[in-house]
């Protein structure tokens, strides 16, 4: 058998986590099995459904390189071939008119749930031949009446519904349209998906689709219905407490490969690993060991995996995905280092990508100010000696490395008579405007000795100035 998986998003609103999670899953196991991933847009909702929407979902999927083998396909370009298969239906009799006016199914509705009862169509149209002429009508399906439906599920195990607990439902509304598990159905058909991967939230649709299914004489897939994502605060994920679109992941500063990794492992185990490239992901992957329980977020856990892959991953992919940060923060990247170069020496100091950027900021850029603690602290009279001596020795280098901007730290010190501090700290706050850099020679290796010059020039004036006042 092929596995065939899909995503299945209705465009409502922009790529959550737990949507993303979702299709995460169901790209994982397509490729674990050399099948096929299809994404689907299930865009009859034509009132809620916008192309913004649509042009986010397919953002964020991109972005987290989950790429699909077939579509996307849209639900609303189908619409001829749900309405010859429920044509079909009724012309086999297994569907039919349903001429009830909405007052009447709600007036019923009413007394049912006065009654303590579930509220329910009661099947008045099923067997009825007496059709009025001209009047609008919806067209049901003809839910067995006996028996029981059983999900095969690969997380909850087998789940079964008696027929008797589900009542005909709706698969075409009185203006035509066909409705939204028909529509799924006839498309997990067309699409030949063997696995369906969803929330849980549809388990409830899912006997109404096996029926349906059985009707048309289509096969039935695999389900496996993921659990729900919590907050940190262990309540339902919620823009207050948690970023809840993919693409805000993207805006803190995380990468893909970060969001992924976590959100694998929020659900899905393997043994202690934690840690997992996309290609161990795929050879581990089953969606057997997808735990029941919900899972709640922790944003700590992602931070701690962004962080292991800025400093793990090769800096040039990692510049792929901190140039966009550079941009939004307005800083130049043709203004100075090739970007690697600072990812290399910067990697661990920084939790995001977007910390990366604002700390880097002054390899591109002047820095505006010095930072006012380290300056006070580190910009004194004391300091002028070794500032002046230090500008005159790197400005004499013939050759910029970090090996001679090394030597000419070492010997302002030796000459002075004083600890290296005395001499990196003024320095490092000249050239970078603040105390926190890495390791100056790597630092002033990636300026160039000019900027230098101006920067130290910059501090011996500032120290001016201080004593003037
Ligand atoms: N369109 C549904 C949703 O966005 C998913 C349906 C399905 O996966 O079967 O929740």
């Amino acid at each position: 058998m092929t596995v065939v998986t899909r995503f299945a998003p209705s465009p409502t609103g922009y790529l959550h986590v737990g949507g993303a999670r979702t299709a995460l899953y169901s790209w994982l196991y397509a490729k674990s099995k050399g099948g096929k991933f299809v994404l689907r847009i299930e865009d009859t909702d034509i009132e809620r459904s916008t192309q913004a929407a649509i042009d986010a979902i397919l953002e964020g999927m991109q972005w987290l390189g989950l790429d699909w083998d077939d579509g996307p396909f849209y639900q609303t370009e189908r619409f001829d071939r749900y309405n010859e298969l429920i044509d079909q239906l009724l012309a086999e009799g297994k569907a039919y008119k349903c001429f009830m006016p909405a007052e009447e199914l709600d007036a019923i509705r009413e007394q049912q749930m006065a009654n303590g009862e579930k509220p329910r169509y009661p099947g008045t149209w099923r067997d009825r031949t007496d059709h009025p002429v001209d009047q609008p009508y919806a067209i049901r399906f003809k839910t067995p009446q006996e028996g029981s439906v059983v999900i095969k599920d690969h997380i909850r195990g087998d789940i079964e519904i008696a027929n008797s607990e589900l009542d005909d439902l709706i698969i075409r509304r009185t203006d035509g349209a066909p409705t939204y598990n028909f529509c799924v159905v006839v498309d997990d058909w067309d699409m030949g998906i063997s696995h369906v991967v969803r929330g849980e939230d549809h388990i409830n649709n899912t006997p109404r689709q096996i029926n349906i299914l059985q009707a048309l004489g289509a096969p039935i897939p695999e389900y496996a219905h993921v659990s729900m994502i919590l907050g940190d605060d262990g309540k339902k994920l919620s823009k207050r407490t948690n970023a809840v679109g993919v693409m805000e992941f993207r805006d803190d500063g995380y990468l893909p490969e970060a969001l992924l990794n976590y959100l694998v492992r929020l659900g899905w185990s393997h043994g202690d690993q934690e840690v997992f490239t996309k290609e161990e992901m795929i050879e581990l992957f089953s969606l057997d060991a997808i735990g029941q329980s919900a899972s709640a977020f922790n944003t700590d856990k992602l931070i701690w995996l962004n962080q292991h892959y800025i400093k793990t991953m090769p800096a040039t992919e990692v510049a792929e995905h901190a140039k966009w940060h550079f941009e939004q923060q307005n800083i130049d990247l043709s203004n100075g280092p090739a970007l690697e170069d600072v990812i290399e020496i910067q990697a661990d100091r920084v939790k995001t990508l977007k910390e990366l950027a604002e700390i880097s900021a002054y390899f591109y850029q002047e820095y505006e100010s010095f930072d006012a603690k380290a300056a006070k602290k580190h910009l004194r009279p004391v300091a002028k000696e070794a500032l002046v001596l230090v500008q005159s020795k790197l400005a004499a280098l013939t050759e910029w490395s970090t090996e001679s901007i090394h030597n000419a730290i070492n010997e302002t010190a030796e000459e002075l008579e004083v600890g290296m501090g005395k001499v990196g700290m003024p320095l490092r706050v000249a050239a970078t405007g603040s105390g926190n850099s890495p390791s100056l020679d790597l630092t002033l290796n990636l300026l160039k000795p000019t900027q230098i010059e101006q920067r130290i020039t910059k501090a011996l004036e500032y120290i001016a100035n201080r004593e003037n006042s």
